[in-house]
């Protein structure tokens, strides 16, 4: 059984090509964060199986996902590694598939989003790529499934020539089409990696990724050689090589000169193998996005946002809906049961745990679904459309000041009306601290059910002003909020 793992950046459409590829649900969302667990599906018509690793940028990690990928990746046995690349931004994703094809094994780009690429006006052309990386490219639009059919055509025929190749013991270089692209690092980095090579005893797997990695600064890749090499050795190389470096091409550290090596060789393979054309008039997405993310108007649009969220909740279908429950649960409901229980000869005990009980008690419950419902409704369209990302960018900055993050700020908003979606919002947040965070902040916003308490108490114990005891009593409970932020 063939192991494949799908790599990429986030959200180059990864879990789309997985549901799409293993024909199993999976939460299909805009964060990287929802993909932090590993996935595992299997291949349609049975050719193999297909892991879903986090998004990541480079395999040189800075966040928990990118870690994990890395770990992944030095650790687990696979046979294939599936490169999910996003056409309409070639040459940022192209950054990851370099340090990939470095690893030596067999590897396939799914060439995805060739929709958006081509209304931006940019079209790849897939045989160029393909001739000038040595690998496999398959265009694809994972949303639509086109392209699908092909690439797991290309994954079962690889998985029959790794099977052929297991029994003859002669593996070659089967998968790609002639030698896969290497980025040259000039002189002394490529004399560096030699000499780490040749420190490097024979179980280490991808000696010449390792060695590039260590180079450029790879924690992960560092402690894992420490263990196997001198690390006397490892200082001694790695001086050497800055050194080198420094003296005879003025670059400031070694880890800035192997990436500005490799961004180089990037924009050059983009510039050979795509044609840039006007692309269709700004699309409608740009449109929003110039208004959505703008720096003054990105904030009043989103409160604008929210109070048409709210008003659709609770005033335009929320609250006809919950009062058409309500009239139906006290109405119809209730005489029925009424005259049901009067025909049965129900005892005055047994109808004042009905009605008082779960009429009153249930039923007062109930009447909250369908605000609920529509709120929830509302936030998926928000993750979902990518507007949430907007706005945490938009927010970063003044929601940094009390030390959170933009992505707090749509779990606090939400909880204003309901705090149950929005503590169910705050799973989106990356870092562990600043979710929790964000969860045991959320149930104390003033949400739309407290404020008929509120209005309860106000009005028995401070009838004369209540509308001021009831702003303070609203203000108490933020400034809880604030006292734990
Ligand atoms: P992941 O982060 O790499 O797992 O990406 P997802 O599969 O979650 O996809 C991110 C978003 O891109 C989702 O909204 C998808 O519907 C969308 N998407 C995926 N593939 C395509 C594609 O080929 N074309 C377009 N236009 N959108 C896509
Ligand atoms: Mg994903």
């Amino acid at each position: 059984m063939m192991e494949v793992v799908l790599a990429g950046n986030p959200n180059t459409g990864k879990s789309s090509l997985f549901n799409m590829l293993t024909g199993s649900y999976e939460y299909v969302g805009n964060w990287s964060g929802v993909t932090v667990e590993k996935k595992i599906g299997k291949l349609k018509g049975d050719r193999g199986r297909l892991t879903d690793l986090p998004g990541l940028y480079s395999l040189n990690p800075i966040s928990r996902d990118e870690a994990v990928a890395s770990r992944f990746l030095i650790d687990e046995p696979f046979d294939f590694i599936l490169n999910v690349v996003d056409a309409s931004q070639l040459e940022r994703n192209l950054n990851l598939t370099m340090q990939l094809l470095e690893c030596g094994k067999p590897l396939a780009i799914g060439l995805n989003m060739i929709d958006v690429a081509k209304q931006k006006g940019c079209h790849v052309q897939v045989d160029r790529l393909s001739d000038l990386l040595g690998v496999r490219v398959v265009p694809l639009v994972a949303r639509t499934g086109k392209g699908c059919d092909q690439l797991l055509g290309m994954l079962a025929a690889t998985s029959r020539e790794l099977e052929q190749a297991s029994t003859e013991a002669d593996s070659g270089n089967i998968f790609s089409k002639t030698e896969p692209y290497l980025v040259p690092y000039g002189d002394v980095v490529e004399e560096g990696i030699a000499r780490l090579i040749r420190l490097m005893p024979p179980e280490i797997r991808f000696p010449r990724w390792m060695a590039v990695q260590f180079f450029e600064g790879n924690p992960v890749v560092r402690d894992l050689l420490a263990a196997h090499v001198d690390p006397e050795q490892l200082d001694s190389l790695l001086r050497w090589a800055e050194l080198e470096i420094a003296q005879r091409d003025g670059a400031r550290t070694l880890s800035l000169y192997i990436r500005k090596k490799r961004a180089e060789h990037i924009a050059m393979l983009v510039r050979q193998c795509t044609v840039q054309t006007r692309g269709e008039a700004s699309s409608l997405t740009e449109k929003i996005d110039r208004i959505a993310t703008h720096k003054f108007w990105g904030i009043p649009f989103f409160l604008f946002f929210m109070y048409l969220t709210f008003k659709l909740t609770f005033e335009w279908v929320g609250s006809p809906l919950s009062d058409l429950l309500d009239g139906f649960i006290n109405g119809p409901l209730r005489s029925g049961t009424g005259w049901l229980l009067d025909r049965m000869g129900a005892g005055s005990l047994i109808q004042a745990v009905i009605f008082d009980g779960i009429f009153a008690g249930v039923g007062g419950v109930l009447v909250f679904v369908p605000q609920i419902f529509i709120l929830f409704f509302i936030i998926s369209f928000i993750e979902d459309s990518g507007y949430m990302a907007r706005i945490a960018a938009v927010m970063d900055r003044l929601m940094e000041t009390v030390g959170l993050n933009g992505k707090t700020f749509i779990p606090m908003i939400i909880g204003f009306g309901c705090n149950v979606p929005g503590i169910m919002a705050a799973r989106t947040i990356e870092q562990p601290k600043e979710r929790l965070l964000t969860i045991i902040l959320t149930p104390l916003m003033s949400c739309s059910a407290r404020l008929t308490v509120y209005s309860l108490f106000v009005g028995i114990f401070f009838s004369g002003s209540s509308g001021v005891y009831c702003a303070f009593l609203v203000c108490a409970g933020n400034r809880g909020r604030a006292c734990l932020g």
